[in-house]
């Protein structure tokens, strides 16, 4: 995609629809992941559930990705392949879900605490999903993308934390990636400007350690090189006069994890 495709007010519901079921679909894997349980088994879930209310996984067969979740543990920023592999008490999990419906799709990713993190981990994930409310909150109709870039980088490394710089944000609609691409770094008034219409997708992956990131030549999956953890956390949200309309949502999840803490 080369040029940035401006959505209508119907295409925006359509992007909504699909980012809900994305939403509704991480909710799901909230009930059930904890330690001893597969990240196959997770995305085996995911697949029926988005294809059990009339939605296609957006990133099954996307260039190639075998699977319909991006499952990273703990040192991997992204792109992880789900497996075999149980969870156990500990691991940080970003698990990231894309969903096609009526053409249009929607993207979002949470990381999940397994059991008891560490302080630290504890301190990561709060501070990422942080940086994608302050990136959020920039997403407004005539700031720039680096506003949003500058504001997320700024409150991560504020608390020492590495931005990876090789992966981004993008553009989301009738493509899983499209124009603007949204860096989680920049210069506060540089880049494209944002404008009613645009969707987005932000996403910073922020790592515990250094901002460095390998990728694998498993041709997917990469992690951090100092082999510290790194959270992700992801929404799309249509650019509007005042406050982004955010799209996805965590509230199915936080409404999960909630009652697990109640119990
Ligand atoms: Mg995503
Ligand atoms: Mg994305």
């Amino acid at each position: 995609m080369s040029k940035i495709n401006y959505k209508s007010v119907e295409e925006i519901e359509l992007i909504r629809e699909s980012s809900l079921l994305v939403s509704k679909t991480l909710g799901e894997i909230a009930k059930v992941i904890r330690p001893g349980i597969k990240t196959i088994e997770l995305n085996k879930l995911a697949e029926t559930y988005i294809r059990d209310n009339g939605g296609v996984p957006a990133f099954l067969n996307y260039n190639g990705f075998p699977y319909s979740l991006c499952i990273s543990l703990n040192d991997q920023v992204v792109h992880g392949f789900p497996g075999q592999h149980e969870l156990v008490d500990g691991d940080l999990v970003s698990v990231d879900c894309g969903v096609i419906k009526n053409r249009y799709y929607g993207d979002s990713a949470y990381t999940f605490a397994i059991g008891e993190v560490s302080e630290s981990v504890r301190t990561l994930m709060r501070v990422t999903k942080e940086c994608l409310k302050l990136g959020i909150e920039k997403a407004v109709a005539g700031m720039r993308v680096g506003d949003i870039g500058y504001a997320v980088q700024e409150h991560a490394e504020k608390h020492g934390f590495g931005v990876v710089k090789e992966l981004v944000g993008h553009g989301v609609g009738t493509h899983l990636h499209e124009k603007p691409e949204v860096p989680n770094y920049g210069k506060r008034g540089s880049g494209v400007k944002l404008e009613e219409g645009m969707v987005i997708a932000i996403e910073p992956m922020i790592n515990a350690g250094r901002a460095g990131v390998k990728f694998w030549n498993d041709g997917w999956t990469v992690s951090t090189v100092d082999k510290k953890p790194s959270a992700h956390y992801e929404h799309t949200v249509a650019i509007r006069k005042g406050p982004a309309d955010i799209l996805s949502t965590f509230s199915y999840v936080d409404e999960v994890l909630q009652e697990k803490i109640n119990n």
